[in-house]
C-alpha cells in the first residue's frame, strides 16, 4: 500500500463485517484466512481494519501485510485478496 494514501482509523475485522457482508452471503468474521506474507492464521474478525470512505483495508494482525481491500464504487464490488493464500469457511 502506498505510503500516501489515507487509511483512517485501525479498528479490528468485524468492523468490515457489513462491507464484506454485501460480497459474501456467509457471516464472513468467522472465515479464517491465511496471511500471504507470513502465513499467519486468523479469523477475519481479529484482522486490522482501516476504514476508507469508499471500502476498508484489512492487515494482517501479526505482519501487517494487506490482506485484504474491499470497497463498493457506484454499485460494484471491488474485492482484491492477493494478500490471502486463503480463505476456509466452515460449515453450510
Ligand atoms: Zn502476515
Amino acid at each position: 500500500m502506498a505510503a500516501t494514501m489515507s487509511q483512517g482509523e485501525q479498528l479490528d475485522g468485524n468492523a468490515a463485517a457489513g462491507l464484506l457482508g454485501g460480497v459474501f452471503a456467509f457471516d464472513v468474521t468467522v472465515a479464517r484466512v491465511e496471511c500471504a506474507g507470513c502465513h499467519h492464521e486468523d479469523a477475519i474478525a481479529c484482522l486490522h481494519v482501516y476504514a476508507l470512505e469508499m471500502g476498508a483495508i484489512l492487515r494482517c494482525p501479526a505482519c501487517n501485510d494487506v490482506m485484504l481491500r474491499v470497497s463498493n464504487a457506484g454499485g460494484t464490488w471491488w474485492l482484491d485478496t492477493r494478500g490471502m493464500e486463503r480463505l476456509q469457511i466452515s460449515g453450510g
